[in-house]
């Protein structure tokens, strides 16, 4: 590592760039993020942030704002089945996991004037075709400066990833989602309690979000169609699924901001090359069913700047940081899968057998482990190395 302040250039200013970034400059990197959007800005809605990611948002000093601008959620979920009837997931003794529900433009505001104010520098614009493992992020006008670190977190179609021939495996999972805000209303059943329904292969999940907005996400298989359509969005086939949802639904525009987009599995062989390492989506993109591919990208950025800070050898300390961080992430992607599967591949006419099995299974401390396993592993807990 250079003796005056150490470089890092990074690809992508979402999420999981823009939280490594931050952290990075904190302590005493000098960072570039290069952003290929010519401006500035986060697609999707709302966005769950559980207690793990909220260790990163204090551990970068962004909590309060974000605690600010989003609901904060007291009560668990309650997870509904096709008849409208309470799938009850949880032991009597469990304690409800510290969530905020926030809106993504929020949060990535919020980060991105820590970034600033940490003095990191971020170049729009900026399309990044690759990496050199030597610590250089490639251009169409050739290669940029040599840098101490280079992080890919340019999301699950990483240039950044593909050029070191990091990918083993980016699955299309035939599943997918729209993502949706919706007027609060005085009155709404929504802020008493977050819930998610399960109705044939379709699912919903609703939440207060911000101090107007209800965040929405109308789940379904690739090949429902109707259920697909929601760019316009076809209320008629989603009141018919989830009639209970009648009033929140027709709050949807017919023309929403979004529309239905597939998940993607990502598997990598490794997550760096020589000085160069990937992060979020471009690493282990899952799909969100657990609400954690944003909560883990940030925690991993920000791990990452600890692990960096004051290693001299900067190849074995990403080997360090990957070593620590990979197998509760692959296990968080995995249990996302099966979560999804079991919402939207179940067999029709067993639907009243997933009702009963699921309350025993989910109470069990293998699956329990397994479902909690982001919500557990707390590095960021740890005081500063
Ligand atoms: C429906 C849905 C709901 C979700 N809900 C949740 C949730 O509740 N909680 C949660 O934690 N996670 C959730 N997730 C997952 C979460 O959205 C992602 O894991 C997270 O946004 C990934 O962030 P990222 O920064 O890695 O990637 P991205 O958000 O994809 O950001 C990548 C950035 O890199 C830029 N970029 C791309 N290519 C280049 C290039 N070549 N050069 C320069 N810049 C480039 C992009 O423009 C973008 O700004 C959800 C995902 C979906 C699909």
């Amino acid at each position: 590592m250079s003796e005056t302040k150490p470089t890092a250039e990074i690809a992508g200013a979402g999420l999981a760039g823009l939280a490594a970034a931050a952290a990075l400059a904190q302590r005493g990197w000098k960072v570039r993020v290069h952003e290929k959007g010519r401006q500035l800005r986060e697609i999707g809605a709302g966005l769950y942030l559980w207690e793990n990611a909220l260790d990163a948002m204090r551990e970068i000093g962004v909590y309060d704002k974000v605690a600010e601008v989003g609901v904060r959620s007291m009560t668990p979920r309650a997870l509904l089945d096709h008849n409208h009837s309470e799938i009850e997931l949880r032991r009597p003794d469990d304690v409800v996991p510290e969530l905020i529900v926030v809106l993504r433009t929020e949060l990535h505001r919020i980060l991105a004037e820590c970034a600033l104010d940490h003095g990191v520098e971020i170049v729009t614009n900026s399309r990044v075709l690759g990496a050199d493992p030597e610590g250089r992020l490639e251009f169409e006008s050739g290669y940029g400066p040599k840098a101490d670190l280079v992080i890919g977190a340019d999301g699950v179609f990483s240039k950044v990833r593909d050029s070191l021939k990091l990918a083993t495996d980016i699955i299309e999972l035939k599943d997918g989602c729209g993502r949706h805000l919706i007027p609060r209303k005085a009155g709404d059943s929504l802020d008493e309690r977050r819930v998610e329904m399960w109705s044939g292969g379709r699912r919903i999940g609703m939440a207060p979000a911000s101090k107007d907005h209800h965040y929405v996400f109308l789940c379904c298989p690739e090949s429902d169609i109707a259920g697909r359509t929601q760019q316009p969005f076809n209320l008629e086939a989603w009141v018919e699924s989830h009639p209970w949802y009648r009033d929140y639904l027709e709050r949807l525009p017919r023309h929403p901001a979004e529309h239905w987009r597939p998940f993607y599995n990502v598997h990598c062989s490794s997550w760096s090359k020589g000085r160069v390492c990937i992060i979020g989506d471009a690493a282990h993109g899952m799909a969100p069913n657990l609400g954690q591919g944003a909560c883990v990208a940030m925690v991993n950025g920000v791990v990452l700047a600890r692990t960096l800070t004051g290693a001299h050898d900067v190849e074995g300390a990403l080997r360090r940081w990957e070593t620590s961080e990979r197998p509760y992430i692959l296990q968080t992607q995995r249990m996302s899968y099966l979560y999804g599967a079991v919402g939207t591949r179940w067999p029709r006419k067993l639907l009243g057998l997933r009702s009963k099995i699921l309350p025993i299974i989910a109470r069990t401390d293998r699956f329990r482990r397994s479902l909690r396993v982001a919500l557990d592993h707390r590095p960021l807990l740890q005081t500063t190395p």
